[in-house]
Parts: C-alpha cells; sequence; structure tokens
C-alpha cells in the first residue's frame, strides 16, 4: 500500500468543501464542536469495533476520538446519541457512473443516444444526492459514456455546496481505441454520426492529446478501455504507456477496464494503478498485478445487476453461472494478493445501492470487517486520498456514517442509515 502514498492529492472536493457559494454553503462553522455517541466505531486501520467510543468533530474534522468516558464532554458541544449504531468511516465507491441510470430501465447505448446531455445531467445530479444519502461520501467516477464534461462540472456544483453529494473524483470522457466501443458506428448507417460513449484516439500522438484534453477540462483520473471485445480495437502496449507517462507528469493516474488476460497483462505493465472489471483474469496475471501493486475493481454487483435484467438471476437466489466464474476469478485475485477495493459500477444499477458490492465480495470469501475496509480505508489508499479519508482518525475530515446495528454481524445493517455526515456537515441526522 505504501507505493500509493506519494501521489499528490488533486480533489477539489477536499479543497473547496467549504466553497462559499451556494444553497448549502458553508454550514460547518469551524468552531463548532459535534459529539457523537454511537454504541461503537469502526476502527478502518485495525479491522475492528470499538465498544462505546466517541467522536468529537470540530469543523470540519475528526478532533478526537476513543474511549467515550475517557474524552469528556466540552461545554457548547452538540451531543448526538446514537444508541445501538454503529459509527463508520464515509464508505467510497472506486467505481461509479453518476451520468448513467439502470439499464432495465434504459439500455445503456439508448441511454447515450435518446437521452439529452440536459437530462443526463439532471439525472446526475439525483444520483449524486442518492449515493450520499446512502452513506457513500467519495466516488471515483470512471467515464461520464458520452454524458461530456457532465462528471466535472457535478463534482464542481458539489465542492461549491450547490448540490448534495459526494466528493467525486471525475474521469471525464475516458479514452478508448478508434472503432473500439459503442454505440456508433456498428450497427447503423455509415453516414448517419451516433455518438461514442469515450473519446477515440489511435497512435500515441492521439493518446498523449486525449490525456491532455481531458486532463485540461478537469479530469482527476484517466481511463481507458485496455480491451472491450475481443473482436474490436485495443491500445497497444506503446499507446498505454503513451497514456501513463502523459497522466503521471501531471501527478495523476490511469484506471485501466479490462477483462481479458492480454488486456489486463498490457495494462499492468503500462504503470496503470487499477484494473477494472478483470472478468476473465487469471492467476499468472493476478500474481503479476500483485507484484506491480495494481489494485483491483470487481464490479461484481454490476455483473449480478445485468444477468437480473438477462433473466438469468433472481436477487436472493442462487447465482447464475456468470456470478459464479466472477466470483471463481475474485477468489483467484484474493489468492495472489491483490489489493482489492470496492468499486460496484454502479449507474449499472440504483445509485445508493453500492453497498451491494460489499455483500458479493463477501460471497467471494471477504469476511465482513475486509469488506467494510474495502470500502473504506483500502480504497482511501488506493485512491491517495487516506491521509484525508478513509478512516475515523483525529485529524481527517469528519465524513462518517451511522447505521443501525452492527456490520460485521450483519451487512444489511449498512441499508438502514441513520446519521451521515460530510466534511462535519450533517446530511442525514436521527
Ligand atoms: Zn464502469
Amino acid at each position: 500500500m505504501q507505493r500509493f502514498r506519494h501521489w499528490v492529492l488533486l480533489i477539489p472536493g477536499l479543497a473547496c468543501t467549504l466553497a462559499p457559494t451556494g444553497v448549502l454553503k458553508a454550514q460547518t462553522d469551524l468552531d463548532s464542536v459535534t459529539i457523537l455517541l454511537p454504541a461503537r466505531v469502526f476502527d478502518a486501520e485495525a479491522g475492528s469495533m470499538r465498544d462505546d467510543w466517541a467522536v468529537i468533530i470540530k469543523g470540519d474534522r475528526i478532533q478526537a476520538v476513543g474511549p467515550a468516558e475517557q474524552l469528556g464532554r466540552s461545554a457548547g458541544a452538540v451531543v448526538i446519541e446514537l444508541p445501538g449504531a454503529t459509527l463508520l468511516p464515509g464508505l467510497i465507491d472506486a467505481h461509479s457512473h453518476v451520468t448513467l441510470h439502470p439499464y432495465d430501465e434504459t439500455p445503456w447505448a439508448d441511454q447515450v443516444v435518446r437521452e439529452s446531455l440536459e437530462e443526463r445531467t439532471i439525472r446526475a445530479v439525483a444520483h449524486a444526492r442518492a449515493s450520499l444519502l446512502s452513506g457513500f461520501t467519495l466516488l471515483r467516477d470512471l467515464g461520464a459514456e458520452g454524458a461530456g464534461q457532465a462528471d466535472v462540472s457535478l463534482r464542481d456544483a458539489i465542492a461549491a455546496g450547490i448540490v448534495p453529494g459526494p466528493r467525486l473524483l471525475v474521469a471525464s470522457r475516458a479514452i478508448v481505441a478508434t472503432g473500439g466501443y459503442s454505440p456508433g458506428p456498428r450497427g447503423y448507417a455509415w453516414n448517419i454520426d451516433i455518438p461514442i460513449a469515450a473519446q477515440e484516439a489511435t497512435g500515441t500522438d492521439e493518446m498523449r492529446r486525449a490525456v491532455r484534453e481531458q486532463i485540461a477540462l478537469g479530469a482527476d483520473w484517466i481511463k481507458v478501455y485496455a480491451d472491450t471485445r475481443s473482436d474490436l480495437p485495443a491500445p497497444t502496449a506503446e499507446e498505454l504507456e503513451a497514456i501513463v507517462d502523459e497522466a503521471s507528469r501531471t501527478g495523476r493516474r490511469v484506471a485501466a477496464h479490462a477483462s481479458t488476460p492480454a488486456g489486463m497483462r498490457r495494462a499492468v505493465l503500462a504503470g496503470v494503478a487499477t484494473i477494472e472489471h478483470g472478468f476473465h483474469g487469471t492467476t499468472e496475471v493476478f500474481d503479476l498485478m500483485a507484484k506491480h501493486g495494481v489494485a483491483f475493481y470487481p464490479t461484481l454487483a454490476a455483473v449480478a445487476a445485468n444477468e437480473e435484467y438477462a433473466g438469468r438471476f433472481t436477487p436472493g437466489e442462487a447465482p447464475s453461472a456468470r456470478i459464479l466464474q466472477v466470483l471463481d476469478v475474485f477468489r483467484l485475485a484474493r489468492r495472489a494478493g491483490v489489493i482489492i477495493g470496492l468499486g460496484s459500477d454502479v449507474g449499472v444499477f440504483d445509485h445508493g445501492d453500492s453497498r451491494i458490492e460489499l455483500d458479493w465480495m463477501v460471497r467471494g470469501g471477504m469476511s465482513l470487517t475486509e469488506a467494510l475496509q474495502a470500502a473504506t480505508i483500502v480504497n482511501a489508499e488506493i485512491l491517495g486520498v487516506d491521509e484525508q479519508l478513509g478512516s475515523i482518525t483525529a485529524g481527517k475530515l469528519a465524513d462518517l456514517v451511522a447505521v443501525a446495528g452492527n456490520p460485521t454481524d450483519d451487512l444489511s445493517a449498512l441499508r438502514d442509515v441513520v446519521l451521515v455526515m460530510k466534511g462535519g456537515h450533517l446530511v442525514v441526522q436521527p
């Protein structure tokens, strides 16, 4: 995990939490003190629950955490009792699409070609709010999927306090090899201009240009499709290396969509930071990822959602063959010692349901505690924000969620959110 620590923090959502504009502006008084008294606190770094601990928040930061009777109560502090509840660090989903909504409502290609940019942006505002209310206080959003710069604008609007939502790290348009992605042109008349849901590029110069353009327009991360379908064009090793090099010179890192062992291998050797999906990963390629410290986001919940939409899986019933196959791959990654974070691909399914990914990771062999760590401290380390977020530690930003019950006994506790705080600002309160 140490290799992630030298990366520069490039997070408008962190820098501008108290930006003085908009209806939700600066509600965090820097001198205000709040004391939270839950039944237990999740210590993400230690991976254990601390019974009868309290947390003191001053302004936008955690001031102290420890046994309630030792911390005392300062005069004038607002005390919030949370009986029976567990207080966790704000949850993090490192693979989201705020501009997409469930494919059983509208198929992906129809969202890209039939919904206007305005509609998709308005939907994204509602999606961000739903995620925040469910206790997710940071999302890494991996591609606007044809919705222009909507993710960048939404990130900035949230940071400015104009609309509620999680902190966002965004990839903007994402990069794909020319001809490697959809909806167009395949399946449409050649003379009709159908949009492509990512920026196409060919050759190392165009790849570098795409990275530069996306950085200039506000991308925090660069996302590349290292493969899409085996019969479609994919970037070469040299093109991937050019992308990583161009991104790294501004302190940015690269997330690679890759499902085939060949695509995953090319991406890892090119120096990407994270592999998304990896549905056909092998022990050999996971060993390579572990060796290079490349993190894995298996997006299991999205697979389950797509299987449900195809009529092959009903939630609560036995997993389909496809789900069992990706769970087997997940086990291979764990056995190889790959760093695994929570990245659900939410947008394929309902925003606010990112917690479903934890259920599937547990089905794949993680302990409940490991799944909660993947959603908090592990994700914060992978994303390079662990000095500010990811655990309930004095000095970090006060991004917190309280749920009724104990999620290390039963993850369904995550459905029952009783408090959400972002940067010391109460979003949901009992
Ligand atoms: Zn995705």
